[in-house]
């Protein structure tokens, strides 16, 4: 075998490790924080310490897998400031996507991307790691007819990394995009109105990052100070804080929350 030609196949063997991985990841089969040694991958893939450290060092650079410090790489937690950010810059880019296909698609096109409706439709009432893989699809799909390798590349990239953010904040069943959404997206770029894709594309993903995106203020563990309010000052413990959750003031703050 030539240099060039081994080369080649061990560019193969990282590519499809990476593949493998990033839809482990959007599948949600790996978490935020799963480690990833590299011994355990080189056994499961059938390749050497140093194949799988340059397959995860592709990752790092995806944004999917960070290196701990002595502790070796893991699949990435990103903050929720960080997923904040993703879901603004997903729009911004999805937007582009739509504007430039308004009016631009073939009908060919427009065939397949009905028919990958047809399949988030059908995959509905399955495993909700298939929809969800099915419904990030039509977007990476739109992102791919625009030709754009470098829009295709950035909006792939994002998407998988708002997936990523959808496991950590998501709440259970609601990561999955609207279909009819999709339906009505789809609907104005077959009719060349640039300005309505471009709306309904913007509310859809606003909607799946305000459906999805818990505000930490709601997750955050209350304080010492809150704890022990109930038992503070004479209280009696428990049934003091069973009273004061029910009491309406609480259980809300995500649409206040401190910038
Ligand atoms: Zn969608």
């Amino acid at each position: 075998m030539s240099k060039s030609s081994g080369k080649a196949a061990e560019n193969d063997r990282i590519s499809s490790i990476c593949d493998a991985l990033r839809q482990a990841i959007i599948e949600q089969a790996l978490k935020p924080g799963t480690k990833l040694p590299e011994d355990t991958l080189g056994e499961r893939f059938g390749v050497g310490r140093t194949i799988a450290r340059q397959a995860l060092a592709q990752l790092a650079a995806e944004g999917l897998v960070d290196h701990k410090r002595n502790k070796g790489a893991e699949v990435a937690t990103p903050s929720w400031e960080e997923a904040r950010d993703l879901f603004d810059l997903r729009m911004s880019l999805e937007r582009l996507v739509v504007s430039r296909l308004a009016g631009n698609l073939t009908p060919e096109q427009i065939a397949a991307l009905r028919q990958h409706i047809a399949k988030e439709r059908a995959a509905r009432n399955t495993r909700e790691a298939i929809s969800v893989r099915l419904a990030t699809e039509f977007h990476t799909i739109l992102a791919e007819m625009t030709g754009s390798p470098v829009l295709t590349r950035y909006v792939l990239e994002i998407c998988r990394r708002c997936g990523l953010t959808l496991t950590l904040y998501a709440r259970p069943h609601s990561s999955e995009c609207a279909i009819n959404e999709h339906i009505e997206i789809l609907d104005a770029l077959e009719k060349g109105d640039a300005q309505a894709a471009i709306r309904i594309m913007h509310h859809h993903l606003e909607e799946v990052a305000s459906r999805a995106l818990i505000s930490p203020t709601v997750v955050q563990t209350p304080s010492l100070m809150d704890m022990l309010a109930p038992y503070a000052n004479g209280g009696n413990g428990a049934r003091a804080a069973e009273a004061a959750s029910k009491s309406p003031k609480t259980g809300r703050g995500a649409k206040n929350r401190k910038k």
